[in-house]
């Protein structure tokens, strides 16, 4: 079976490794980056512990690529920018192992590697043919701007991320739901001086600050901002130096050491801070009777709360290699994977609550207590061992 893996992000890069080598499949995967060239290379993410379990049981060398590279996540606490501790999780409590965190950069750098070999860079997926015999020929745009090909392939594998041309082309645009919240994201280059040492939440009202320190002395500090409207843009007036700050700082109380130190980073850096929207899009596993299958954020784009974008990507791609290798297809893709991937969008809307309407103080203490742990566990731990 000839299969052409559009995008090699995170589930581009982990299917591909997955399928590479493997008797009966020839593998050709296709970025629209240069060779080497990262996007988002600055900022961080936290990935959780079942992207690191499922890792373990299907690709055990890039799990520990991955945690070499990386930081552990143990811990996830919930304070109130006056510092009143509100939720302190032990994630070894609902976990078999530590997530991590790392810059993103690193880990593109860690999933690309092992597929470098296999994959035609400065190739933009922009079109799609139907050639003899059932099988399709994506057509690519190179870096000066010509069209060209690769040939036919009996399945096209599409993870070309939340703006996915090969879900447009075959299923048509994407409407996401917006929630009304826009997220900001900053790296802080040089965060030695940074009070806190694990992945932490700081609520003012329903304005959220979410930070947790990376690997080589950087750290990373993510905003929540509450916008006028469900699908209100990002008004301009937000993005002053003092905006954010003033929505972060309480006005009755001196700020705790950790939001005091956001803070002044945020008033320091406003140009290097990236604005996006809190938004998911409706899941899609497969298109042109399963000759496409979807992975990562081109079938489900989710709100980013629980850190499971590119975790879910991580179990999509492991285990739609292990359903392919196993002689399965995208019937069977779609029913291993979609009730899992629909519960965790659930469980990540529902984990909103508290920069959206919920009392923040009340919904942040929930957090800490049951059934939310029970629900954390069955969301790190239920990963299958056998396909
Ligand atoms: C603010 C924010 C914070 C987030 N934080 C976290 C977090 O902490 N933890 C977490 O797990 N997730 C997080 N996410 C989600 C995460 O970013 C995504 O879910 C994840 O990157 C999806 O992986 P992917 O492989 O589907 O796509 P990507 O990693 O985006 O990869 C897509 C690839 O496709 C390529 N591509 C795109 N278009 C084309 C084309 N036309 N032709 C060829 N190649 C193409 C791109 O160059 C790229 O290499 C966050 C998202 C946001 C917006």
């Amino acid at each position: 079976m000839r299969i052409a893996i559009i995008g090699t992000g995170v589930a581009g890069s982990l299917v591909a490794e997955m399928l590479a080598g493997q008797p009966g499949f020839s593998v050709r995967a296709f970025d629209r980056l240069a060779a080497g060239e990262e996007s988002e290379a600055g900022t961080g993410l936290n990935v959780g512990p079942n992207a690191m379990k499922a890792l373990r049981l299907y690709l055990p060398e890039r799990h520990d690529a991955v945690r070499a590279a990386s930081l552990p996540w143990t811990r996830w606490f919930i304070d109130t920018a006056a510092g009143e501790r509100l939720a302190d999780i032990d994630l070894l409590g609902v976990a078999e192992e530590p997530g991590i965190r790392l810059r993103w950069s690193e880990l593109y750098r860690v999933l690309r590697a092992p597929v470098a070999h296999l994959t035609r860079h400065s190739a933009r997926f922009e079109a799609l043919e139907e050639a003899a015999g059932g099988k399709l020929r994506p057509i690519f745009r190179g870096p000066d701007g010509e069209l060209f090909d690769d040939g036919d392939f009996d399945l096209l594998i599409g993870c070309d991320g939340r703006y996915s041309r090969l879900r447009e082309i075959t299923d048509g645009t994407v409407t996401p739901r917006f929630f009304g919240v826009a997220l900001t994201r900053l790296l802080v280059p040089d965060a030695r001086d940074c009070p806190f040492d694990e992945y932490g939440q700081w609520f003012n009202g329903h304005a959220r600050l979410l930070a947790f320190p990376l690997p080589g002395g950087a750290a990373y500090i993510a905003g929540s901002v509450p916008l006028p409207s469900p699908d209100a843009e990002v008004p301009a007036a937000y993005r002053a130096p003092g905006y954010q700050p003033a929505l972060y700082e309480p006005a009755d109380a001196a700020p705790c050491p950790a939001v005091a130190w956001m803070c002044a980073k945020l008033r320091a850096m406003p140009e290097q801070i990236h604005w996006a929207r809190l938004q998911e899009s409706p899941l899609l596993r497969h298109t042109m009777q399963g000759r496409v299958i979807l992975l990562g954020d081109a079938a489900q784009g989710m709100v980013p709360t629980l850190g499971q974008g590119a975790t879910q990507a991580v179990e999509d791609a492991v285990l739609t290699g292990a359903v392919l290798r196993a002689g399965g297809g995208a019937a069977r893709i779609a029913a291993l994977r979609d009730p899992r991937v629909e519960w965790v969008r659930r469980l990540s809307v529902a984990a909103s609550d508290t920069m959206l309407r919920a009392d923040p103080v009340a919904g942040s203490r929930a957090k800490g207590k049951e059934p939310f742990l029970s629900m954390l566990k069955q969301l790190y731990t239920y990963i299958p061992d056998s396909i």
